[in-house]
């Protein structure tokens, strides 16, 4: 069983519920330790971002929650970063999750009908693609961040309606040359469950195609459900470690405080 979660979020930024509500959920599912990421203040994205002014204020709560839950399930303070973010250090946070949710100005995430504009603007699907792993390859030169958060979040949609087409050459050339710069600077990759408990995609980020260049280039995973409520907290774990072992993936990688080190899947 997987044994840490280091990607969620709470009432602070977009998610739902507390992070104290969030670290109790993990308690109860089992988890050894817990990580709440926040969403980097980004001016104007109030609607999903956490503001400049409560910043502080959630990282005093995580600092207050690790030591009430001390002995019962380590509790860490993480940040998912934009590339639009400011940037931060670490610490105050223990981690840093280093993450694209724009390309050329259009959320790639946000709705389908984004989605669409963002290809439309571009010109083609390729070409949309090669903008957005070109924009994720420029998170190598962050030291500060450990972990690239949902490699390929642009196929978000792409169970609904194919607007990648994720098996062309010109996608996998962009793709994989992102994921080796990427892997070579030392970052970790999640397999991110969070579209599956969000009703999106009925798989996790990246797609089985990047996952098997990922290990064949000796590149590093962690598991993260980037739950925006208690009932996603660990969903789709057990999905996504059958998906990393059949790509090759013997241990995935969690963080005991100070680094990252690797845990075996259990036979
Ligand atoms: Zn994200
Ligand atoms: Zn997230």
């Amino acid at each position: 069983m997987i044994c840490q979660n280091l990607h969620c979020h709470s009432l602070f930024d977009d998610g739902a519920d507390s992070p104290e509500a969030m670290i109790l959920a993990a308690e109860q599912a089992g988890l050894r330790s817990v990580g709440v990421s926040l969403h980097c203040p980004i001016p104007g994205e109030d609607a999903w971002c956490c503001s400049e002014e409560d910043e502080a204020v959630f990282l005093e709560t995580m600092q207050d929650l690790q030591r009430r839950f001390c002995g019962r399930i380590e509790v860490f303070c993480g940040l998912e970063y934009d590339l639009r973010a400011e940037r931060r250090t670490v610490p105050p946070y223990d981690y840093i999750i280093g993450s694209c949710h724009f390309a050329c100005g259009f959320p790639v995430d946000n709705t389908q009908a984004d989605a669409e504009a963002l290809i439309a603007q571009i010109g083609s699907p390729d070409r949309a693609a090669a903008a957005y792993y070109e924009q994720l390859t420029a998170l190598a030169s962050f030291d500060e961040i450990s972990i690239v958060g949902h490699f390929d979040l642009l196929t978000k949609y792409n169970e609904r309606k194919p607007l990648y087409d994720v098996s062309s050459a010109a996608y996998r050339d962009a793709a994989f040359s992102a994921m080796e710069v990427l892997s070579r600077a030392g970052k970790i990759f999640e397999i991110n469950t969070g579209a599956i408990s969000r009703g999106y995609r009925t798989s996790p980020y990246p797609a089985p195609e990047l996952l098997r260049h990922l290990y064949k280039i000796g590149g590093r995973i962690c598991i993260c459900s980037d739950a925006h409520s208690t009932a996603g907290i660990v969903c789709g774990f057990d999905l996504a470690e059958t998906i990393a072992r059949s790509c090759g993936f013997t241990a995935y990688q969690v963080f005991d405080g100070h680094g990252f080190v690797p845990v075996s899947f259990q036979r």
